[in-house]
């Protein structure tokens, strides 16, 4: 993949070791990154970069595909630090993302917990005041469903709801790449609809994973698995099918 970096991040929570999967765009003018970890992992993408000979100064932009923690945790201290970065979202996802309304998995957290059993009553609280501590930003520019980005010969915004109503994902045509945030994940080497239980729409969501058929896709990042790249079509198809 040409001018596309994907940077692993390891975390570690409670015991487990979790990698997610950032993704920057570069072309001549610009360094887009596409959705920026848990909070506090600002020196490991800055340690990342290095790696690949890029710094976090060279930042004009971050997409955020939706609002969840671990896809803008970073977001407020890497604007505190680069205030010159554009933050791009959804219109759906902007007032979660500035903060103006709660967030919807806090919503659906708060909503949760009197379902929970003794035993995970203190957790439910613990992740409700994790997600509350989550730094929103003063202000972000939404882009829409089927807008072109001037970047890397032109990455396409797909709406891909169903994880959130307001999630997108980057099709970067040239390349035949698609970056998916939470819309897909790879887990044991397969790909998959997105955890389940973090679907707020399961239909929206069944719905934009047939959408992507629409689209000749070489290769997916997706945030949580990295870089998928065995025959999408089928790999597709055989998701499509579980829906039935
Ligand atoms: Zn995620």
């Amino acid at each position: 993949m040409q001018n596309i970096f994907i940077l692993p991040i390891t975390f570690h929570l409670d015991n487990t070791e979790l990698i997610i999967y950032p993704t920057l765009l570069k072309d001549a003018h610009e360094l887009i990154m596409v959705d920026c970890g848990y909070p506090d992992s600002m020196p490991k993408l800055e340690h990342a970069m290095k790696k690949m000979g890029l710094s976090l100064n060279q930042l004009t932009k971050i997409v955020i595909t939706h609002h969840d923690h671990d896809h803008m945790g970073a977001l407020k201290e890497i604007k505190d630090r680069y205030p010159l970065v554009q933050i791009l979202c959804s219109r759906e996802e902007a007032p979660y993302i500035t903060g103006q309304s709660k967030s919807l998995r806090l919503q659906q957290a708060e909503a949760l917990q009197d379902t929970l059993p003794e035993s995970e009553k203190e957790g439910g609280l613990m992740f409700q005041r994790f997600i509350s501590s989550i730094q929103k930003v003063d202000s972000v520019t939404t882009v829409n469903s089927a807008e072109i980005l001037p970047i890397c010969g032109g990455i396409e915004i797909l709406d891909t709801k169903g994880h959130m109503p307001g999630h997108i994902s980057l099709y970067i045509k040239e390349q035949k790449v698609l970056i998916a945030g939470d819309a897909l994940v790879v887990e044991n080497g397969k790909l998959c609809m997105a955890m389940p239980q973090y679907l707020l729409n399961k239909r929206d969501a069944q719905d934009s994973i047939r959408n992507l058929q629409n689209y000749d896709i070489e290769k997916i990042i997706c945030y949580h698995g990295g870089l998928y790249q065995s025959d999408i079509k089928n790999s597709l198809q055989e998701i499509v099918k579980s829906f039935t």
